[in-house]
This record gives C-alpha cells, sequence and structure tokens, in this order.
C-alpha cells in the first residue's frame, strides 16, 4: 500500500477502519479479527496472528488468525499457534520488536528454530498493553526479507495503541456488567430472604393484637400498634424491592389478564388507606361512572397499583382532598386516576418520578420512608395489562396520576404477561 499513488489517503482510509472497529466493538473476539483481517488486507504482510496472554494454565490465546482466514499453506509462511508463547517472551511492552533470520541477536535460543519453521524470513511484534502491563501482541510476519519504514512504523504503532485502549475499554465493560449481574443476584437473594422474617413479624404483631394469644396490657396496644405499621411499611419496601429485581431481570409479571370490574376494588383499597387518609385530616373522595365497563387487567396488580397511587397521594398532600375517578375515556380504554391537591411535581422533576429509585428531595420524603421504586414498578404493571400511565401535575398546586386501562374484550384477554417473553421464573 506504501508503493500506491496516494499513500497518505491509504493510510487514513486504513485508519479510519480500524479506529471504527476499536470504538464501536462490544467483544474482543470480534474486535481481534476485524483488525488483523484489516491489516492482512492493507499492509504488505504475509501472516497475522494476534494472542492475547491468558492467566489460565494455556499462557496465550489466539483470538485471529488470518492464515486460517485466508487459507494460506503452511509452506508459504505461517506462524505455528504453539510458538506464541514463546514469541510473546520477546515482546517489549513498549514498542515494536522485530525478529529476523539473519538477526544473531536473539535472547532466547528457540528463536531461530521458530523462524525456520514457520518459513517466515520476518516478524514484527506489537504489543497490546494498559499501563505498561502486556496484556498480548500483534504479530506480523513476511516469507520475505523485510524492514519496516517509519511511517509503516507509526502505523503499526498506532494500530497497537488503538487496540490496547479498545481491549481496555472491553475489559472494563464487562467488568461492569459482571459486577451489574451480582449486584442484582445479592439483591434479589437478600430480598427474598428477608421477606419470610418481614411476614412473620406482621403476623405475630398481629395474633397479639387480636388477644387470642392471651391478654396484652392497655399500654402496649400503642407499642403493638407501631409494630404493625412499621411491619406493614418494611412489608411494603421488601416487596417492592423483589418487584424491583424482578423488573430489572425482566421477570415482573401479571397473572391472567381477565375482565376486572373496578368499582369493588377501588372501594377495597379506599377502605384500606382510609385509616391513612383520616389519620392526615384528608378527605377521601369518588367520581365514578357507575356503568364503567370491565377492564382487561390482573386485579392484583390493579390493588397493587392503586395502593402505590393513593399512599402516595396522602404522603404529598397536606390538607384537602384526595379523588379516585374512574371513567370510560374511549371505546378502548377506562381511565382511573389518583387526584391530590398536595405539593404537586415541577416539570423538570415529573421527568425523574416514573425512573427507579427517584425520590424527590423535600420535607414530605424526609418523614415517609419509601424506595422511589413504586411508580416505576407501577408504570410498568399497567404496561404489562396492556395500559399506560401518565401524570399531569403543578408545583404547589397538586398532581393527577392516570391508569388507561384496556377496556375487557374476549379477544384482548389471554395469557399471563411478563415483561421478558414469559420464560421467566414463577413469581411466588
Ligand atoms: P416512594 O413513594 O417510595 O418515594 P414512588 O416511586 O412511589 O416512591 O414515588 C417517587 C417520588 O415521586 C416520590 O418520592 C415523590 O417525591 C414523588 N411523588 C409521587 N407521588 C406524588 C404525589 N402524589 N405528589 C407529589 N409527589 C409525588
Amino acid at each position: 500500500m506504501f508503493q500506491a499513488p496516494e499513500p497518505h489517503l491509504t493510510e487514513l482510509s486504513f485508519m479510519s477502519r480500524i479506529a471504527r472497529a476499536a470504538n464501536t466493538a462490544l467483544q474482543i473476539e470480534t474486535l481481534l479479527p476485524a483488525v488483523a483481517s484489516e491489516m492482512y488486507q492493507a499492509l504488505a504482510w504475509d501472516h497475522v496472528v494476534i494472542g492475547l496472554l491468558q492467566p489460565t494454565e494455556e499462557p496465550v490465546k489466539v483470538f485471529a488468525d488470518t492464515s486460517i482466514q485466508g487459507n494460506r499453506p503452511p509452506e508459504e509462511g505461517r506462524i505455528d499457534p504453539s510458538d506464541l508463547s514463546l514469541l510473546m517472551e520477546t515482546v517489549n511492552p513498549q514498542q515494536i520488536s522485530v525478529l529476523a533470520v539473519n538477526d544473531p541477536d536473539f535472547d532466547l535460543p528457540q528463536v531461530p528454530d521458530i523462524l525456520r519453521d514457520s518459513g517466515l524470513h520476518t516478524i514484527a511484534s506489537i504489543p497490546i498493553q494498559h499501563r505498561s502491563h502486556l496484556f498480548g501482541a500483534i504479530f506480523v510476519g513476511s516469507a520475505f526479507p523485510r524492514t519496516i519504514p517509519l511511517n509503516e512504523h507509526h502505523l503499526l504503532t498506532t494500530v497497537g495503541e488503538m487496540v490496547s485502549v479498545a481491549i481496555a475499554r472491553i475489559l472494563q465493560e464487562e467488568d461492569a456488567r459482571q459486577a451489574e449481574r451480582l449486584k442484582s443476584a445479592f439483591f434479589a437473594k437478600v430480598t427474598h430472604e428477608m421477606r419470610t422474617p418481614v411476614t412473620s413479624i406482621s403476623g405475630y404483631v398481629r395474633l397479639l393484637q387480636s388477644g387470642r394469644a392471651g391478654d396484652v396490657p392497655e399500654y402496649l396496644h400503642e407499642h403493638l400498634n407501631y409494630m404493625f405499621h412499621s411491619s406493614k411499611t418494611l412489608r411494603q419496601l421488601v416487596d417492592d424491592m423483589l418487584d424491583f429485581s424482578r423488573m430489572e431481570a425482566g421477570y415482573l409479571s401479571v397473572d391472567h389478564l381477565t375482565p376486572v370490574d373496578l368499582i369493588p376494588i377501588i372501594h377495597t383499597i379506599a377502605g384500606m388507606v382510609r385509616p391513612q387518609a383520616d389519620e392526615r385530616r384528608l378527605t377521601l373522595q369518588f367520581n365514578i361512572d357507575p356503568h364503567l365497563p370491565p377492564v382487561q387487567a390482573d386485579p392484583r396488580r390493579i390493588e397493587q397499583v392503586l395502593t402505590n397511587l393513593l399512599s402516595n397521594a396522602i404522603k404529598y398532600t397536606d390538607d384537602g382532598a384526595i379523588t379516585i375517578h374512574a371513567n370510560q375515556l374511549d371505546d378502548t380504554y377506562v381511565r382511573l386516576s389518583v387526584q391530590d391537591n398536595g405539593i404537586g411535581i415541577t416539570p423538570e422533576h415529573q421527568a425523574l418520578i416514573f425512573g427507579e429509585y427517584q425520590r424527590i428531595r423535600n420535607r414530605h420524603n424526609l418523614r415517609f420512608a419509601g424506595t422511589g421504586l413504586g411508580l416505576a414498578i407501577s408504570r410498568k404493571l399497567v404496561e404489562l395489562m396492556g395500559g399506560t400511565m401518565s401524570l399531569q401535575s403543578e408545583f404547589g398546586v397538586g398532581s393527577t396520576f392516570s391508569c388507561d386501562l384496556r377496556i375487557a374484550t374476549e379477544l384482548a384477554l389471554g395469557q399471563g404477561i411478563t415483561s421478558d417473553n414469559g420464560t421467566g421464573p414463577p413469581e411466588n
């Protein structure tokens, strides 16, 4: 290529192909064959092999070998992969090294044999290294006597540097992905293990409160009440964390979608949160179409979403009312909304709160426990049921969270749906 009429352009185009491969590769297994192939086609070398040092018994692994790709017969000159470990010992981590048959200055006595057996006259090694730590090398071999002119030396050095940086990046990304996988697995395991003791604590507190385990002195009633509320909050946190770890792994699911009458569900959940609303002197209001058509849903998940929206409305409203709306929107959807006249959410925060772990810093959030996972999970659940969740809010005025749920039709009702392809583990 260096004798070509426009060597500069040819070099530039070669470098840009190498740069593209180095910048876009996600795996070493795809990067190195692409680089070797570009070098083999563009440079006047008969053989290109790329090997990386391994922490395993086999010290060098070959990632690219153009003699296989180019169907090159061994007698035309090729580096035998079994010689790579020895050749790797001749690599200088700082710069390109050249071994030639007629060069008597070999540190390793086996090198002349390797050169002779390979049928190559010259082998140059380009180090692949990061912060002086040698990862491996690109070996280029020529069947004929060959020197490396200065501009080619620069070119090969730059290729080595680009490949080195790309490999360091890929390894770092793999480490980060592995750490993320371990974190998720740990998170899922710990949450799962927490669920049993938390359930048992609230069960025993309930038993004591009921008097079935014997009389509890009057002065302990209030303490038991606090214990019950705290264990319920803890249980809610654990359940959210479990749902979230399923969502991360793509296993969050809704059961079989069936026609669901929202009205009794609304009244049940409103009844459950009423004590919290009363405690904060908030009125619960209803604006419900009595002829509401059934929606396609998993009733347990609808209850979960509504509980989340109502608990939030109660948490973030200081005085006034919370209204539950349920009306037919059009031929396809019913809109179920929870409206409050609470603290409201700024447009900038509206964009964030459906994300995981997103809690707005305010005095309410300092007072109430929460993970910032509720809305992320609720929105995903509504989507899994074929609906959408939206928010209208004005800071200082109030918020309305709406779920548009599909009206049940025979066709639309089907199997339980998972956030992945449905092959995930069953929920418990
Ligand atoms: P959590 O309530 O556990 O913090 P959510 O995901 O349910 O988590 O809510 C995320 C954040 O959105 C809350 O921390 C709060 O800052 C904000 N938010 C949710 N609902 C309301 C609401 N009705 N009014 C004002 N802010 C709200």
